[in-house]
């Protein structure tokens, strides 16, 4: 490839550095630049199911496996159902995402698009990106690898994980309703842990049944398919049925503050840019948000980055994170008692951080207080 300077590279052609170009792509503003994205993998594979809630219409209908404007969730006690309207709860093959993303981005003529496994980048003007093929260079760099220091974990953040493994399981004969779909149901839990089930009917034979924890630790690979199967049997009460895919993942939930690795015009972006909601490992929207906000701020002249972490919420959801981390087993009750004291649309929009602090400590008043002031007190002091 010949020595160009680019104005932007993006790192990473997965969530984010594809919403991030697509976003670019969409923007007048962008049309004269030339954008390298640099990924190391063809995006060949179905190897992630994007779910998101958004109000009705929206951006990736066309591509949508499935939505649902009803659904339930489920503890031990109590049975909530869920009427979610105006917002639908809305579900993304990866592959399907992937390709049309990648299918929009190389039929623009501004963008080139490199297979490449980078190693390293270094920080000047422009920025020096050197990978396993060769080496490249972009004023502007939007870097999807999670830094290194994550990994190592000595320092004082919290690190929860949320891992899960999926079935999409076929029945011979009609056994969901695919007008409804489970948030959450807690009625089966690994023991003493925040840990629950979720079930996506796709038709009337066709469903997606995850078993997903939030814990320090992470199973092992057959205890994740001995609760699917009592999931499965015990509570849907299906003996005959086929696994046709599966799924398994594992998403950080930390207040690692990935945005202060950072530097300049070299930004960190996705999972590695502190984008995944902590307490939730939601990150498809925000995704899309960012990479707006983004387009924006480069457009205006101010920093590429600016604005981009919510630090009050980021603080709301390290006390949650201290609290999983500590009380593990309290999880179960503290959902329960958010989706028991609130519609399903105040939970949506706190959670999609679009509340005010009035909003927010409305909230706040239902839960129970003790662990929650005994986080506050770690996090000051820690
Ligand atoms: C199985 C699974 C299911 C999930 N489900 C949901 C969900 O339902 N809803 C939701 O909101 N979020 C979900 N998430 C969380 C989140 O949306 C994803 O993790 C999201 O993909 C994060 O975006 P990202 O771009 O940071 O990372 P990725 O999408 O993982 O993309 C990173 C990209 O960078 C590339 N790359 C990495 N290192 C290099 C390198 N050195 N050189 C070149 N390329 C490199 C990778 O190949 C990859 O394509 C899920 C995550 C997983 C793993």
């Amino acid at each position: 490839m010949p020595s160009i300077n680019f104005d932007i590279a993006i790192i990473g052609a997965g969530a984010a550095g594809l919403h991030l170009a697509l976003a670019m792509r969409d923007e007048p503003f962008f049309q004269q630049k030339r954008i390298l994205i640099l990924e190391k993998t063809a995006k060949d594979q179905n190897d992630r199911t994007f779910c998101f809630w958004e109000k009705e219409v929206g951006k990736w209908d066309k591509l949508l496996r499935q939505s649902w404007s009803q659904g339930d969730f489920f503890s031990k006690e109590k049975a909530i159902p869920l009427s979610l309207p105006p917002y639908r709860y809305k579900m993304l093959r990866g592959i399907d995402f992937y390709e049309f993303a990648k299918r929009e981005i190389t039929a623009s003529p501004q963008f080139h698009w490199q297979t490449e496994d980078v190693q390293t980048v270094e920080n000047g003007a422009p920025i020096r990106i050197i990978g396993q093929q060769g080496s490249y260079m972009a004023d502007h760099v939007f870097d999807s690898r999670i830094p290194e220091d994550f990994f190592k974990k000595n320092d004082k953040y919290t690190r929860i994980l949320q891992h899960f493994k999926g079935w999409v399981i076929r029945t011979p004969d009609d056994r969901f309703d695919p007008s409804r779909f489970t948030m959450m149901d807690f009625r089966l839990l690994w023991p003493d842990s925040t840990s629950f089930t979720y079930v996506l009917p796709l038709n009337k034979r066709e469903a997606l049944v995850e078993f997903t924890l939030f814990t320090p630790e992470l199973l092992n690979n057959g205890d994740y398919d001995r609760m699917l199967h009592r999931y499965v049997s015990d509570i849907l009460k299906l003996q005959d049925f086929d696994i046709v895919e599966q799924e398994q993942g594992v998403i950080p939930m930390s207040d690692f503050p990935f945005e202060k690795y950072s530097q300049g015009k070299h930004i960190r972006i996705g999972t590695g840019g502190g984008w995944v909601k902590p307490s939730t490992g939601y990150s498809f929207k925000n995704c899309e948000r960012n990479s707006r906000k983004i387009v924006e701020n480069l457009k205006a002249g101010r920093p590429a980055n600016k604005g981009l972490i919510p630090h009050k919420f980021r603080f709301y959801d390290a006390l949650f994170l201290d609290v999983l981390n500590r009380q593990n087993h309290l999880g179960p009750k503290l959902f329960e008692t958010m989706y028991a004291k609130y519609p399903v649309q105040q939970i949506f929009a706190y959670l999609d951080e679009q509340t005010s602090l009035a909003e927010d400590l409305g909230i706040m008043v239902g839960f129970p207080w003790p662990p929650f002031l005994r986080s506050l007190v770690n996090h000051v002091t820690r």
